[in-house]
């Protein structure tokens, strides 16, 4: 698999001496299962000058090679560009070099550099480091790969008489892969896809198109369940206990000054990756204006649409806790759920306020989502419910604080 990765990244380097520069959609020319058809000496990728992550085929699937192992359809012909003898005097060799040129649109030729890629950049299939067509498959197959992965670590990463600070090693790797696999599938929510199409092209597709309805909502559930869901961390208090730290200090390695491993931080950290995507301004702008660049009578997804969606997956434990024996040892809602809401809440209340630079249509829509899930939580604290001390209190501080919230933005927010 070494071997591999250096042939890949010595093939990429070459690539760069002969003057291409990076291509982040190279790794979106075949699906995962095309991938997995494929001959062992073709190449995986349209171009070595991407970033791919090693191709793990995950669970009961057949593993090809990890790296791809020769140069791609989009190399052949970016070096045949730029390096063809070309004969016909000036005039012919313009006319010759817009031919080769020409066939830019078609499959495996597209290209997105580095100013594409950028956390402002619209295309959500410009990445560096994810890999196959359809970024919501490559994120549930990592999820599935680093699940099995998951399993009996503690035990196949360290040998016998050597201390445990590789498996908190690879547990942070791990849980790295899924979150940002689920991180690649949230660009397609408030995405749009770039082509770099001149007029006159064959099969030309116009140069933005917006990320179909249909793929938004499915990349809204994969990272409800797999990222908002407390599910996917559940892990055994066995390994948290052997997450132990590296007490080798130098550079290269991150020490760690509290010790012990701060696993509510590491996982709300990626739950807040995802939020902070969906809640920039420049995402619910996008969002915002692509209402305007789909056609009236065709589907959007809206940022309507998606406050609502956040709210009832973020807040689904108030749908759902009619009855039940809770204690602070099993709590109605859990540790890591009640950190999510309160990020949730934060976020909201924030944008409800009008701070930031989002558009007004989301602050008010915000502001009304507020005043709808502070009477689902009244709700809920009037149930006939004996709660836990821990879920009780949530709800009561979550109750009271989007009332201050509701207050403040009318009376001092904004004339
Ligand atoms: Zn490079």
């Amino acid at each position: 698999m070494i071997m591999e990765g250096l042939k890949e990244v010595a093939m990429h380097e070459v690539g760069h001496t002969l003057g291409l520069r990076h291509n982040f959609v190279a790794s979106k020319m075949y699906s995962l299962e095309e991938m997995g058809e494929l001959d062992e000496d073709e190449a995986t990728l349209a171009s070595v000058m991407d970033y791919a992550p090693p191709h793990i085929a995950g669970p009961g699937k057949k593993q090809g090679k990890f790296y791809t192992q020769t140069i791609g359809k989009y190399d052949v012909w970016a070096i045949t560009y730029g390096y063809k003898p070309l004969s016909g005097g000036t005039d012919g060799e313009k006319k010759e070099l817009a031919k080769i040129a020409s066939r830019s649109t078609e499959h495996g030729l597209a290209f997105s550099t580095d100013e594409d890629t950028t956390s402002m950049s619209p295309d959500p299939d410009s990445n560096r480091f994810d890999f196959g067509k359809d970024a919501i498959e490559f994120a549930t197959n990592q999820a599935a790969v680093v699940k099995e992965a998951m399993d009996g670590l503690a035990d196949r990463v360290v040998e016998d008489g050597d201390d445990y600070s590789r498996v908190r090693q690879a547990f942070n790797s791990l849980l790295n892969t899924h979150g940002q696999a689920m991180y690649f599938a949230s660009r397609y929510i408030g995405g749009v896809h770039v082509n770099r199409t001149h007029k006159g092209q064959e099969d030309a597709k116009a140069p933005f198109e917006v990320v179909d309805a249909e793929k938004q909502r499915a990349a809204m559930k994969l990272v409800s369940e797999q990222v908002f869901s407390d599910e996917p961390f559940q892990f055994s208090p066995e390994l948290y206990n052997k997450l132990a730290p590296s007490h080798w200090n130098h550079w290269g390695t991150s020490f760690s000054v509290r010790g012990d491993f701060p696993i509510h931080d590491t996982i709300s950290q990626w739950q807040s990756t995802i939020l902070s995507r969906l809640f920039s301004s420049i995402t619910l702008e996008r969002m915002h204006d692509a209402e305007l660049k789909v056609p009236a009578d065709q589907d959007a997804f809206t940022t309507a649409e998606m406050f609502g969606t956040l709210t009832d997956s973020i807040f689904s434990e108030l749908d759902s806790m009619d009855d039940g024996e809770y204690s602070n040892r099993s709590p109605a809602i859990s540790s890591l759920r009640r950190n999510l809401q309160r990020d949730y809440l934060q976020r909201l209340s924030t944008l409800a306020m009008g701070n930031g630079f989002a558009p007004q249509d989301c602050q008010t829509i915000a502001y009304a989502e507020l005043i709808d899930l502070q009477e689902k939580l009244e709700e809920a604290l009037d149930k006939e419910v004996e709660f836990d001390a821990y879920t009780r209190a949530h709800l009561l501080e979550s109750s009271r604080r989007i009332k201050k919230v509701l207050d403040a933005e009318l009376t001092l927010s904004r004339p």
